[in-house]
């Protein structure tokens, strides 16, 4: 389903760069990871551990994902640790892990990148980069990603705006990257009791103003795992093109993110009530 833009675009007062901006290029952008198009008619769902751990790990929540219909697998091997003595991921090694869990499910994967330097490696094993919350406005790195030529998932900054959020990705598409999805996945507000603020209306402000495809981060928005299904159907319901959901095959051993992680049943279930959200509003889950 098309965005239908208001009447007066006018009346959204901030600045949005030319490259990303709905006025300027009125056509919503496809963005192909590996063959899955996200920002058709499809609602794209991306699935997996917040970190990759070991082989048995990913093996089992890939398939468990996949089984239930995800077209993405995530797990982060670089890990954007708040304490630098929780666990920092595995690195190459889990890169690697990725990489054969790619080829043996036919997933495409998503993996973040942290720093400049390793763009190029991780562009090695992965089909999309992705771009964390605490890197939005890492500006290098946005160029090296756009330089990259791989699709890229670029996060909401924890404390930035839609203005802010837009020039971001504005630095990808000018280094000749158009293949950019935006990521809402909550903000910090003064409210405590979830870990951030999901913010819904983030969806259609964004289709509005830019030809880029929106999904929607509920694991991260709300860091409660009862309320993740939820705020899922919600974002479906308010517009998204896609959501990204941390599965574990084991939340409970989980070196992290385990208590806002699925488990492969409740992962399932979810699935099943998603594909009769993205129905009622003419939009379908394979
Ligand atoms: C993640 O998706 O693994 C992650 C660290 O998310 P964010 O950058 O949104 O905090
Ligand atoms: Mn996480």
């Amino acid at each position: 389903m098309e965005t239908i833009l208001c009447n007066n675009p006018n009346d959204v007062n901030i600045t949005v760069p030319s490259r990303v901006s709905r006025k300027e290029n009125p056509k919503t952008t496809i963005v192909n990871v590996n063959g899955v198009e996200i920002g058709g008619s499809e609602v794209i769902i991306v699935g997996g551990p917040c970190a990759i751990e070991s082989m048995e790990q990913l093996y089992e929540t890939a398939w468990s994902v996949k089984a239930s219909g995800a077209k993405i697998l995530r797990g982060g091997a670089f890990k954007p640790r708040s304490s630098p003595y929780s666990f920092q991921g595995l690195g190459e090694e889990g890169l690697k892990l990725l990489r054969q869990i790619r080829r043996k499910s036919e997933l495409a994967v998503v993996t973040e990148v942290m720093d400049t330097r390793q763009v190029e490696l991780v562009a090695e094993h992965a089909d999309m980069l992705q771009i964390g919350s605490r890197n939005m406005q890492n500006y290098p790195l946005l160029k090296e990603v756009g330089l990259s030529g791989k699709p890229v998932l670029l996060k909401r900054g924890m404390m930035s705006t839609i203005e802010e959020f837009l020039h971001s990705a504005e630095y990808i598409l000018n280094e000749g990257n158009d293949q950019v999805v935006l990521c809402e996945r909550g903000i910090r507000t003064f409210e405590t009791s979830t870990r951030n603020t999901l913010d819904l209306s983030a969806i259609p402000m964004l289709k509005q103003l830019s030809h880029l495809p929106v999904i929607v981060d509920p694991s991260h928005g709300t860091g409660l795992r009862w309320m993740v299904p939820v705020m899922a159907k919600a974002a479906v319901a308010a517009g998204a093109d896609g959501l990204i959901i941390e599965v574990h095959y084991k939340p409970e051993i989980a070196l992290c993110d385990g208590d806002q992680s699925l488990d492969p049943d409740e992962f399932a279930i979810l699935m099943t009530d998603l594909r009769k959200v993205a129905k009622a509003v003419g939009r379908e889950i394979s």
